[in-house]
């Protein structure tokens, strides 16, 4: 049902892209530029040494050139928002959103880039002839399956971070909630009955994190939109098959009984009351569907007084948001020069996060989000992205992961200098 706020929303939105300087960034250069001997420095004739520098040391374009600082956000359109498939021009705004995110967390030039071009193969060739003009690449808002075989290639074959943050943003992200959630329940991760709902980009990735971070397999039934993906199915796709278990259950509703943890990505409304009064004890719902999750926040904690409840949602308590990550990730990789974003980096950004909603909760993030007083529990079991501790704690962990796995071309040694830098 459409309400008079929605409608307002809409209006302002438009109006907030439309005023002033169209859009929602700009270039602006970072050099002295008023003077004739400017101006020969920054263009001909003086530009000429840092390109012959260049081309001597490749190294050197982190030295002389904005490319250490630089990040493309790249989509084709295909899967944008909740949208679907509404083309690269039309995804710009969202592009030009997350470039807007990346500079204000975590002070990350963004070039955002609309590829015309849905063909995986014609896509992955023209993000790698335009790598050369970054420090890493955000991949945003491309269709499952494409997306997997699209970011797999571009993480082997280039030399930079590479990211489809729908996959990985979001696993990072709910696997700190989880950690957490877990902690509360008084539950362990290698006991819990999981159910994933939706086996698409988000969920894949999720679920491989969560293994990674000591889940069993074999306690972990995903469905799709036809159901239980089991032995019996004979319609899906290669990233669904390391899911398939042997079971006899076909349906999420059955699925659902005796289940500790439900992970939504997939569609509204899917979830009943019955479903959820049919779990275990203390049970974890993570209802990450957009912008209307599998079952609502208030009927959830209505129907079960022990529910931890997480949707994708700002305007209740643990929203799974991903600006929580990418940007830091971003940042603890680009600062050591880091050739890829790699397993044991999003591990460490996932503790870093689930650490942090531990901690006292500073003042100025309650004032924030007028949350009177904040702190570790039911509501509260991830970081809120005013909290400006997010920029040391996830960025150092994911530089010293980068480090200690072998993968960061430019160490760093001094690690007060580099937190008193990231204040800065
Ligand atoms: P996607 O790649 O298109 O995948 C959607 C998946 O949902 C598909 O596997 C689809 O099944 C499945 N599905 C559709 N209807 C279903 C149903 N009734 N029951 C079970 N599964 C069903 O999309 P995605 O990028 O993974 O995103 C999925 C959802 O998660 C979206 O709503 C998105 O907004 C949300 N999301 C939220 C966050 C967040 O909260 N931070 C982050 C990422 C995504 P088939 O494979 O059979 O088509
Ligand atoms: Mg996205």
């Amino acid at each position: 049902m459409r309400t008079e706020k929605d409608d307002k929303l809409k209006q302002d939105a438009l109006h907030y892209h439309e005023s002033g300087r169209k859009g929602k960034i700009e270039v602006i250069p970072t050099k002295s530029h008023s003077t004739q001997r400017d101006l020969a420095l920054a263009y001909s004739p003086g530009v000429a040494e840092p390109c012959l520098a260049i081309e001597q040391n490749p190294d050197d374009a982190y030295r002389y050139t904005t490319k250490g600082n630089l990040v493309a956000v790249i989509s084709n359109g295909t899967a944008v928002l909740g949208l679907g498939d509404i083309g690269p021009l039309a995804s710009k705004p969202v592009m030009e959103g997350k470039g807007l995110l990346f500079k204000i967390f975590a002070d990350i030039d963004v070039f955002d880039i609309e590829i015309d071009e849905k063909d995986p193969e014609k896509f992955i060739q023209t993000v790698k002839a335009i790598s050369p003009t970054f420090g890493g690449i955000n991949l945003e808002d491309i269709k499952a399956p494409e997306a997997f075989e699209i970011e797999r290639r571009l993480k082997e074959e280039l030399d930079i971070p590479v990211m489809h943050d729908d996959q990985h943003g979001t696993a990072i992200i709910s696997a700190a909630a989880l950690i957490n959630a877990l902690e509360l329940a008084d539950k362990k991760i290698d006991e819990v009955k999981f159910v994933v709902n939706g086996a698409g980009a988000a969920a894949i990735a999720c679920t491989h994190l969560y293994v990674a971070l000591g889940a069993m397999p074999e306690n972990i039934l995903m469905c799709d939109s036809k159901g239980v993906i089991n032995h019996r199915r004979n319609d899906l796709n290669e990233e669904k098959l390391p899911f398939v278990r042997q079971t006899d259950l076909n349906t999420l509703e059955e699925a659902m009984k005796n289940s500790d943890v439900f992970i939504g990505l997939s569609k509204a409304d899917v979830v009943s009351e019955e479903m959820l009064l049919s779990m275990n004890s203390n049970p974890i719902v993570f209802a990450m569907a957009n912008p209307v999750p599998e079952i609502s926040y208030e009927k959830a904690v209505e129907t079960r007084k022990d529910v931890i409840m997480a949707t994708g949602r700002s305007d209740y308590p643990n929203q799974v948001n991903n600006v929580l990550g990418f940007p830091f990730i971003f940042r603890g990789a680009l600062d050591v020069q880091s050739t890829k974003i790699n397993e044991e980096m999003k591990l460490a950004a996932v503790h870093a996060l689930a650490n942090l909603a531990k901690e006292p909760v500073p003042e100025m993030v309650n004032m924030a989000y007028n949350a009177g007083n904040l702190s570790f529990g039911k509501e509260y079991i991830i970081p809120k992205p005013f909290d400006n501790r997010l920029i040391t704690r996830v960025s150092m962990a994911v530089a010293k992961a980068a480090i200690k796995s072998g993968v960061a071309k430019n160490p760093i040694s001094n690690w007060e200098a580099y937190e008193e830098e990231l204040l800065n």
